[in-house]
């Protein structure tokens, strides 16, 4: 079997271990070329012991002033008989075209993780895309890279993930409409807030916003999931993954995390994938197609688990998940404002400068003033992107 050279983004990120893992099982498939990290150099360094990258890349300057101030060149030579190439984030795009590598594994979070998936899709990668920012913030110029290319997008999001999984096997985007699909349906836990009232939303703690029931998640995310934004951006990313309106495109809330999603067939089928909340198994998905490869993860039990619970979203509760239907009507920019606006209000909720409703008062604020910012190419999407992340701050001193 050839061996496939993977460059993980992120590694030392949730995604990234959890691609590590999947990868350790096997030896005979994957080779790991590259490994890149922000600023968690000692997990970085636990990681190339195991894996015996050829490359390692630290996007912190700090931190990667501090590998070398450590001698960890030293300490990995002592431990696997070579040093790697050790680079900043100015590598960063070439290495993701390199000639040596097969597949991207796209897992920087946030926005920094745009330019060097963009780069991949460039250069023909197959890349397993865990980046929500990157479809969220350019979605047009994503896909029409990666359709010029002739680049593989493969979904790791759980969510997407399933629904790629439910699709044709020669599904395709550019001619969606001919495939007798009704409408992709993306699950959702609900978070912990599932069952709260308004008056007591408007109470809630950072604290309690990153307790999640089901996955265990980033603080970012955590709070993105108490809102259902995270399921608002991922209604943008199947926008743009799999090429169906959004008239399409639903939302289904499913406490138990058990059905990653649907996909509805003109002939009343409904196809679902399941299985337990854990996301060795769509790595394990992407990283083995066209082959199924063992991924750790734990069997699901349905007996065990005896009934699985689904109910609609209700959207005056979680006004976010309403704001991102009215931004599929006009992705290339309402997208942008809204993933930038969010992601500002999260962090000075986080730091307990706004309080937990005042999210959505900032990204519908924000979505106003911007409404009708034209968008037509990469540069004016990171020029607006800017632009709503110094509103927002303007407009929470308000808060
Ligand atoms: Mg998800």
């Amino acid at each position: 079997m050839n061996l496939q050279n993977l460059l993980i983004l992120g590694a030392t990120g949730t995604i990234g271990i959890n691609t590590l893992d999947v990868v350790a099982r096997h030896p005979d498939r994957f080779q790991v070329h590259g490994l890149v990290a922000g600023r968690n150099i000692e997990l970085l360094f636990a990681q190339a012991c195991v894996h015996r990258p050829k490359v390692l890349i630290i996007c912190d300057s700090n931190a990667l002033n501090q590998w070398h101030a450590s001698g960890l060149n030293a300490k990995l030579r002592e431990q696997i008989g070579y040093i790697p190439e050790i680079g900043g984030e100015d590598a960063l795009a070439s290495l993701c075209q390199s000639e040596q590598i097969d597949t991207v594994v796209a897992a920087i979070v946030g926005s920094a993780g745009l330019k060097p998936t963009l780069s991949a899709l460039q250069a023909g990668k197959r890349v397993l895309l865990a980046n929500k920012e990157s479809l969220v913030l350019a979605g047009r110029f994503m896909i029409q890279a990666s359709l010029s290319s002739g680049a593989t997008i493969l979904p790791v999001d759980s969510e997407h993930n399933a629904i790629y999984q439910c699709l044709p096997a020669n599904y395709d985007l550019s001619r969606a409409a001919e495939f007798g699909i009704e409408r992709l349906v993306l699950t959702a836990s609900g978070g912990p807030f599932r069952n709260k009232s308004v008056a007591e939303l408007s109470q809630v703690s950072p604290a309690q916003a990153i307790a999640h029931p089901n996955w265990v998640m980033g603080r970012k995310i955590s709070v993105d999931s108490a809102t259902m934004a995270n399921k608002g951006l991922e209604l943008i990313e199947a926008l743009w993954l799999f090429g169906l309106p959004a008239g399409q495109l639903s939302v289904l809330v499913h406490p138990q995390s058990i059905v990653h999603s649907l996909v509805e067939y003109k002939d009343g089928s409904m196809l679902a994938q399941l299985g337990c909340p854990d996301m060795r198994t769509p790595i394990a998905h992407v990283l083995g197609l066209p082959d199924r490869i063992e991924s750790g993860s734990p069997r699901l039990n349905l007996a065990a688990l005896g009934k699985l619970d689904f109910e609609e979203p209700d959207l005056s509760r979680f006004p976010m998940l309403k704001l991102a239907f009215d931004v599929l009507a006009k992705p290339d920019t309402m997208a942008p404002v809204f993933n930038a606006a969010n992601e500002m209000a999260v962090d000075l909720f986080l730091n307990e400068k706004i309080a937990y409703m005042d999210i959505v008062k900032l990204t519908q604020m924000s979505l106003s003033r911007f409404a009708s910012t034209c968008v037509a190419n990469l540069d004016d999407a990171f020029e607006l992107d800017r632009e709503v992340r110094a509103f927002a701050v303007e407009c929470a001193k308000k808060c």
